[in-house]
Formats: C-alpha cells, structure tokens, sequence
C-alpha cells in the first residue's frame, strides 16, 4: 500500500500503481511548486470498465504560469497504457484547472468514454471568472450534481459538490470502499489554492466542513500521498485556514495594509515561487471578512470595520 512507501514519489511519471484493488493511479510528468510530484490520474475499476478521474494536462499541459511548458505529452498514452484490455466507460474531472481537464478531450477520441463530472466554469456572472489557469476547452457529456452517480462492473462513484479552490470542483466518492476522490480540494503535502474571483473561501470553507460530516476511508488527492485519516486532516485545515484569518486580523489591527505587506510576515519562509497564490489566499481570506462585515477596502488598502 502507498503509506508504507517512501513519499516524493514511489512512481515515476507515466507509471501505474495500483494502491488497492479498485483503485490505480498513474502519475503525470508535471512536477512543479504548485503539482508536487505531479497530477494523479486515478482509474478506478477492476474488471472489464473503467473510470478515469482527472486524465490531466496535455501537450501544453500544466497550468499555473508557464504557457510554454510542455510536460504533459504523453500522459494519456500512459492512461491508455494502464487500462489495456478494459474499457474507459467515464472520464472523470474534479475541475477545470489545466493540470486536470485537457486531457480528458483527447482521451475521448481515443476510446469513445464519454465525459462526465464538473460543470463548465461559468465564465461570468459579477466579472470573467477564468484566470490563466483554466481550462477554457472543457466540455462535459454530461454534468452531475450533488449526490449523482453513475456506476460500472463493481464500482459506483458519486458527486460530492465542494465549491471553494474553483466554484465547479467536484469531490467523487467510491462508494463499495468508501474512498473519495479530493482533487485539489483536501490535499496532504500543501494547503488548497482559493483564488478570487473564482475561488471562494467562505464556501471553501463550508466544502471542508461538509467532508468532516463524512465518513470516508481514505482519500486520494490529485496531487501527493493518499490520506489515511481524513477526518483528522480536515479538522486541521480547518483550524488552519481560522488561524489564518485571526493573523490578518492582527495585522490589520496595526493599520492599514496592502496585501504583499501582509504576505511578507504571515508567510515566514515561503518558496518565493508561491508569493503570488499566498497573496490570492490572503485575498480570498479578505473578501470573506468584508462579506462579514468586519473589513473594508479602500483601493489595495484593507482596514479593520470598527
Ligand atoms: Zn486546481
């Protein structure tokens, strides 16, 4: 099993693991800051159907910052490697980040699977939605809800909305072992991106609270180690992200502030790669506070509401 191995990483890009018996994952070679070691392609299945859940970035594959970055060729060839003699009976995407959809269009050339899972991005509603980390290509068979399955020979997977590091990220749980599938929502190795417009911290938050409710096994993230105490892994984002938005408040305490202010001493030693998505988490955190009533905004200046 995965938590007996040492971890950056047991398998190398393109390769299978299986990690019980309904449940492989192949490994995407796109290791960067924001992917660990890599996209997680989980296929879950044992018998003659498969699904495949987040096929991840194509040629011009991974997301964040790096248009020209090409890291992702030969990932569905390695899909179709693994699931030789089955048949893809779904393609699975928890969101449309460009290190999980892409690849979901030309695997359904390539074996008919239909693509089911998270909506579209709505483009606009108060302003665009999308940044440069979206798949803007993205286009779903069919879309399910809240509490939807769909099911093949020995498995049943079911949606479980989570809003919050995108409005359209699905969590997809394994009904017959009670393992869910978290893309980007609960991962081990890091906290979640929230990222505004987009991201939502307030219903990021309610998202984590809603698998807390859960009783899942395990969890497989699109990205690091799998979790094998979910609930306790949770109730520490939780504490965490509630530490974060009392350290704003302090600092806004002091004064006003802009938010690379407050990056520089909320974040002690962060990878200065990763300046810019703590930025966006402090301004997710903000955003929540002014809903709240308990923050103002005067151009890029944040104070406290007395
Ligand atoms: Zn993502």
């Amino acid at each position: 099993m995965s938590k007996e191995k040492p971890w950056p990483d047991s398998i190398r890009a393109g390769e299978c693991e299986q990690h019980e018996p309904l449940v492989r994952r192949v490994l995407a070679p796109n290791p960067s800051p924001y992917t660990f070691t890599g996209t997680q392609t989980w296929i879950v299945g044992a018998e003659r159907d498969v699904a495949v859940i987040d096929p991840g970035p194509t040629g011009s594959g991974l997301s964040i910052g790096d248009p020209a970055d090409i890291n992702g060729a030969g990932h569905v060839d390695a899909i179709l490697r693994a699931t030789r003699g089955q048949r893809v009976a779904a393609i699975l995407c928890t969101h449309t980040h460009r290190d999980h959809s892409p690849a979901a269009a030309p695997l359904r050339q390539a074996t008919g699977a239909p693509i089911i899972g998270c909506a579209p991005l709505a483009l606009s509603d108060d302003g665009p939605r999308a940044d440069s980390a979206f798949d803007a290509d993205y286009t779903p068979d069919r879309v399910l809800t809240d509490g939807e399955r769909i099911s093949g020979e020995g498995w049943t997977i079911e949606a479980v909305a989570t809003p919050g590091h995108t409005s359209n990220h699905l969590c997809f749980g394994l009904v017959e072992t009670r393992a869910l599938f978290t893309g980007d929502h609960v991962m081990a190795w890091s906290t979640s991106v929230v990222s505004p417009p987009d991201g939502d911290m307030a219903a990021y938050m309610a998202s984590l609270s809603k698998l807390y409710e859960r009783d899942d096994r395990v969890y497989y993230p699109a990205h690091g180690p799998a979790v094998t105490r979910p609930r306790q892994l949770v109730r520490g984002m939780l504490g965490h992200r509630k530490q974060r938005e009392r350290q704003i408040l302090r600092e806004l305490e002091k004064g006003p502030r802009v938010i690379p202010d407050m990056v520089k001493h909320m974040y002690k030693g962060l990878d200065p790669r990763l300046t810019g998505a703590a930025g966006r988490s402090v301004l997710a955190h903000l955003i929540d506070l002014e809903n709240r009533g308990r923050v103002a905004r005067d151009a890029d200046s944040w104070t406290l509401v007395a």
